[in-house]
């Protein structure tokens, strides 16, 4: 974050010298002009067999002059922005990392299952923002068989999501009329919002369609228990349809936001019906890869400070945790109580007899023939009795 404002007072420096040098140029250039057209007029008006005038022939030259002056001037105020640009190069330079080669040594991606798993991850995220041609072509060139199954979904909710930016509610109405039951299932408020939306649209067209927006309110029947609170406030609002609303304390049923909600609702509700997260796994793994970048490049630098750059060999593993928040945790993780290490798929956590969960390099370590010691209970038994636990 410091890096970011660093260059951005360099921007705001070079932007503010810009604006100096070009209003100086507006203003000189205007000025020039206005006077070489004066100028002009004034030696059009003499007659032409006449030679020009001492007079006018000192107002050239002196005009010639100035032309010349102010020309070199901002000539050179523009070498001097150079400098200037280049000096937000160099912040960008130094506050930030250019090169991240070691950050990708990392042989874990180069197996080409895992290639085909990225490009498929990539393909999805084009789906997901409607670039369907680009996930088209991605799918011929990678040799990727992506059934049309899995891009069915997602085209229409698209098409669903660039009609509600047009306004038209009619598309997503029907998709949430078709699921009405799987959206109440998981108490999705979507439809309701979305016939609140069509109401007050109808509110807005004013005292005509006051009648029409009466008999629309019949859609809301189904909504009535959960939403009783929001009904009266839409109810009461058309009171004030003759004074418009915009004059009456229901003014805030205006509020465009509710359009943009009403895509960032449905691309919730729709998702999590499918099945689908929120957002793309790439977009999730691209972020958090940005936020960890900071920590690791500072712990492999330390690494190659101290010369033991051996450290982190794991292909699988960090050499240090990165807390990336509660919006990047998925699921539970297992840390051994015993070696103090997250478990992984070769060093899983196993469940002993008596209940107590360590990982299975501890287990080997205490395991003392067919016995093992529970560090927890001093209950024995032995260490074939224990199973993988999964998580
Ligand atoms: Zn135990």
């Amino acid at each position: 974050m410091d890096a970011c404002l660093t260059v951005e007072r360099e921007v705001d420096k070079v932007l503010g010298k810009f604006n100096v040098v070009n209003n100086y140029a507006d203003k000189e250039t205007d000025l020039l002009l206005q006077n070489l057209q004066e100028i002009q007029e004034e030696l059009m008006q003499c007659p032409t067999e006449e030679e020009i005038g001492s007079q006018h022939m000192s107002l050239l030259k002196d005009l010639m002059k100035k032309v010349k002056d102010i020309t070199t001037k901002i000539s050179s105020d523009h070498k001097e922005l150079h400098s200037s640009v280049s000096k937000v190069g160099k912040a960008i330079d130094k506050n930030f990392y250019s090169d991240l080669s070691s950050m990708s040594e990392d042989p874990t991606m180069d197996a080409p299952e895992k290639i085909k798993l990225i490009n498929e991850v990539i393909c999805e995220h084009f789906l997901r923002h409607g670039m369907l041609d680009i996930a088209d072509s991605l799918t011929v060139d990678a040799g990727l068989d992506l059934e049309n199954q899995m891009k069915e979904p997602f085209i229409e909710i698209n098409h669903i999501l660039s009609a509600l930016k047009e306004k038209n509610l009619q598309p997503a109405l029907q998709w949430t009329f078709l699921h009405r039951e799987r959206l109440e299932a998981q108490r999705s408020s979507l439809e309701f919002k979305l016939h609140r939306l069509k109401f007050i649209e109808l509110l807005k067209g004013g005292p005509e369609k006051q009648l029409e927006a009466l008999v629309y309110s019949r859609n809301f029947a189904p909504f009535a228990e959960r939403h009783e609170q929001e009904l009266q406030i839409l109810m009461g609002s058309l009171l004030f349809v003759r004074q418009g609303l915009e004059n009456s304390p229901y003014v805030h049923l205006l509020d465009p936001v509710s359009w943009l909600e009403i895509g960032d609702i449905f691309t919730r509700d729709a998702c999590s019906l499918l099945g689908l997260s929120i957002d793309s796994p790439l977009s999730v793994s691209l972020n958090a890869g940005c936020a960890a970048i900071p920590a690791l490049h500072n712990i492999k630098h330390v690494m190659q400070q101290r010369q033991c750059t051996g450290v982190w060999c794991s292909n699988d593993e960090l050499p240090i945790e990165i807390d990336l928040g509660n919006e990047y945790r998925y699921h539970s993780l297992f840390a051994c109580p015993i070696l103090r290490q997250q478990s992984t798929e070769n060093n899983p956590a196993m469940r002993l007899a008596c209940g107590h969960a360590i990982s299975r390099d501890s287990l080997n370590k205490l395991s003392n023939g067919n016995k093992i010691k529970c560090p927890y209970c001093p209950i024995e038994s032995s260490p074939s009795e224990a199973k993988q636990l999964y998580f």
